[in-house]
């Protein structure tokens, strides 16, 4: 058994490179974050192993009486963190934790109603190239064009026009609060399922940040690598009476054998999560996407809907006369990780798109506050004013590794 260096020298050097780039650089992509060394840990353990098709107590293989403590301990802490009556802590990603749940709620050709992936919403809420724009039938909602808000009047009446069977609530781009009582007020008018996926949000409802959805869904899905900090990977949050069927869809539905050691993962950052550090963390991430907001309008920088409730802005480049593709070149070529995103009604092709999406889940792990965000503003200030300028990108590239060295990482 010798070390991961010596067996395949090329993986571990690009393992090597990735972790200097993480130390190096400002993660601001919005869905990222960096997972503590007890979360990789288990990630990295012998549980990887493990086949353990079914469900703790009844599965299909025999050695599964250390991994159901695992799970158990996943299920237990994910219930009492936001108060689910089941919760499924198998799928492996976000996209499988959502299509478990069409294929348990939904017939192929029923009807999806989700928000439009132009104006925030995700793939799998109904895309065409995804499997649920594919086998459903599917109808959008978005923002308004004026105040980049979610219109829930508009919501309603395209629930009454196109009677889905399922209502999907819940964003990757949207950076206000979302209203999941209004939500549930809509689809009970209208007889649907409500679905929320709360992905991007699920460390801010853990805190008490953002409206808890789990007491007006009937599902609720989730990733579990975002503000939630653990590894990559996918959850399911229901009602009891929906659990036999949620359980069924995910095993053996789409998936085979769960990933046990990433589910070991999950149950520590959900123990993380209970902490009250976990709190004031993201107490802290709401307070520096605030302050960065704040301080990127200063600099005459446009916000879709003006500001942000959450983790995360949409910043609007038409007026800096750069595509949202150029300004994430531009920023990570002085150390910045943002990612080009649409803006709502975005007149550019979404390969190019009018703006970058900026959030603060990764900057705030490695213990940035409000000052600091001012730092940050003006790096992304200067590099984009003066991106002809290598004199200039040079001074920047020094404040971005002034505040890496401030902060590290690992
Ligand atoms: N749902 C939302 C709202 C997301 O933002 C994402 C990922 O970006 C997903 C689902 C999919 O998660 P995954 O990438 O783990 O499949």
């Amino acid at each position: 058994n010798r070390p991961l260096a010596a067996v395949d020298p090329e993986i571990a050097r690009a393992i090597e490179l990735e972790l200097g780039r993480q130390r190096d650089t400002l993660e601001l992509i919005a869905s990222e974050n960096a997972a503590s060394r007890a979360v990789m840990e288990a990630q990295g353990s012998v549980l990887t192993n493990k086949y353990a098709e079914g469900y703790p107590g009844r599965r299909y293989y025999g050695g599964c009486q250390f991994v159901d403590i695992a799970e158990e301990l996943a299920i237990n802490r994910a219930k009492e963190l936001f108060g689910a009556e089941h919760v499924n802590v198998q799928p492996h990603s976000g996209a499988q934790a959502n299509m478990a749940v069409y294929f348990a709620l939904l017939e192929p050709g029923d009807t999806i109603l989700g928000m439009n992936l132009a104006h925030g919403g995700h793939l799998t809420h109904g895309s065409p190239l995804n499997m649920s724009g594919k086998y459903f039938r599917v109808a959008f909602y978005g923002v308004e064009k004026d105040t980049g808000l979610i219109n829930y009047e508009k919501v309603f009446a395209a629930a009454f026009e196109h009677k889905p069977k399922i209502i999907v609530a819940g964003a990757s781009a949207y950076p206000r609060a979302i209203d999941f009582y209004k939500f549930k007020e809509i689809a009970e008018e209208v007889g649907a399922y409500l679905m929320v996926d709360m992905a991007h949000i699920a460390g801010l409802v853990a805190a008490g940040e953002h409206m808890n959805p789990v007491p007006y869904a009937d599902v609720v899905t989730t990733t579990t690598h975002k503000t939630l900090r653990g590894p990559r990977g996918g959850m399911i949050l229901c009602r009891a009476k929906y659990a036999p069927t949620i359980d069924k869809a995910v095993f053996p539905g789409i998936q085979g054998g769960p990933l046990m050691h990433v589910i070991a993962a999950k149950a520590v950052a959900l123990k993380e999560a209970q902490q009250p550090e976990f709190k004031e963390y993201q107490r802290q991430i709401v307070k520096n996407a605030r302050a960065l907001a704040r301080f990127l309008m200063d600099r005459g920088f446009e916000l879709v809907s003006g500001g942000t409730d959450n983790h995360l802005m949409l910043v609007d480049l038409r007026n800096k006369g750069v595509t949202g593709r150029e300004a994430e070149a531009i920023l990570d070529s002085v150390g910045v990780t943002v990612n080009k995103n649409a803006i709502p009604y975005d007149p550019q092709p979404p390969a190019v798109s009018s703006g970058i999406r900026i959030g603060t889940p990764a900057v705030t792990t490695r213990g940035l506050k409000e000052a600091d965000m001012e730092t940050v503003a003006e790096i992304i200030h200067l590099a984009l004013s003066f991106r002809d300028n290598p004199d200039k990108l040079n001074r920047v590239r020094e404040m971005v590794a002034g505040l890496c060295r401030r902060y590290p990482l690992y």
